[in-house]
């Protein structure tokens, strides 16, 4: 009874979602028409205003098209196209955007404990996450606090974290200081369209979605969090040990598993 009432919740949860992405989706149409109304008139008159409104109508047109991205990523119809990808390498290279996501008054460190910590997963995907996870830090701090992100590798156990066979891993954590989650919280994380924020900000998409993308990589996903101090995520991935870039080309790959 409890997993039938959870299945409906689900179900309404849908609903509401099918129909806040329509309602999203019909006003960044309505800003990408009404630019282009506008500047339809200034050409008329030759009015000097037309190139902006036709900068807004793109500006329009470019978060329905990140809404449609997230929606495909999250529905999994875009292909995931794994390769050797080194997590440090990766995290430096998106120092400036994380920078700029966080803003000035949120500090951003990151912590490579040695290097060759090379995962074999889509890069987009991780680096996605990456930054999924960061705004949800940023998020969570209010714009106070620290954002901490460990790269290192682990020996795991079988079944030590999550189900993950026992073998090599590198583990990404994403620290922050900020508010935490309540036990009701943390256990519903991962539920797709759960959320705690306000309509237009969350979709409850994010912590699903890299759920999704680690298990189909083969890791495994855990976070620890306290009330009032804040949240680490750790995502476990296989390292790749490295063998020639040829070879890793040509590798298959990895059957996706239903998550
Ligand atoms: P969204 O960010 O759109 O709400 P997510 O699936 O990424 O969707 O997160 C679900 C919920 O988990 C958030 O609404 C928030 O309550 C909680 N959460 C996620 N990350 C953190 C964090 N770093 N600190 C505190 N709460 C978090």
């Amino acid at each position: 009874a409890e997993a039938k009432l959870r299945q409906v919740q689900k179900m309404e949860a849908v609903g509401q979602l099918t129909g806040g992405i329509a309602h999203d989706f019909n006003n960044m149409l309505a800003v990408v028409l009404g630019g282009l109304e506008l500047a339809k008139r200034h050409l008329h008159t030759g009015g000097p205003d037309a190139q902006q409104h036709i900068e807004n109508a793109m500006e329009g047109a470019n978060r329905a098209a990140a809404l449609t991205r997230r929606l495909l990523a999250f529905s999994r119809s875009e292909p995931l196209l794994p390769e050797p990808v080194e997590a440090g390498g990766l995290i430096a290279g998106m120092s400036d955007l994380l920078d700029r996501t966080l803003g000035d008054t949120i500090a951003v460190k990151t912590r490579d404990a040695g290097t060759g910590w090379t995962v074999w997963v889509d890069r987009h995907q991780l680096e996605n996450a990456l930054l999924n996870l960061a705004v949800n830090a940023r998020d969570a701090m209010e714009g106070r606090g620290t954002l901490t992100i460990t790269t290192d590798g682990k020996t795991l156990v079988e079944n030590e974290i999550g189900e993950c066979p026992a073998g090599d891993y590198v583990l990404i954590s994403v620290a922050d200081t900020g508010c935490g989650m309540t036990p009701e919280v943390l256990d519903r994380v991962f539920e797709p369209f759960f959320t705690t924020k306000p309509v237009g900000k969350g979709t409850g998409l994010g912590l699903s979605q890299i759920f999704g993308f680690v298990r189909q990589s083969g890791g495994e996903i855990a976070i620890q969090t306290v009330p009032g101090s804040g949240t680490s995520v750790m995502v476990y991935l296989p390292r790749h040990l490295g063998e020639p870039a040829a070879a890793a080309v040509e590798a298959p790959m990895p059957v996706p598993q239903p998550a």
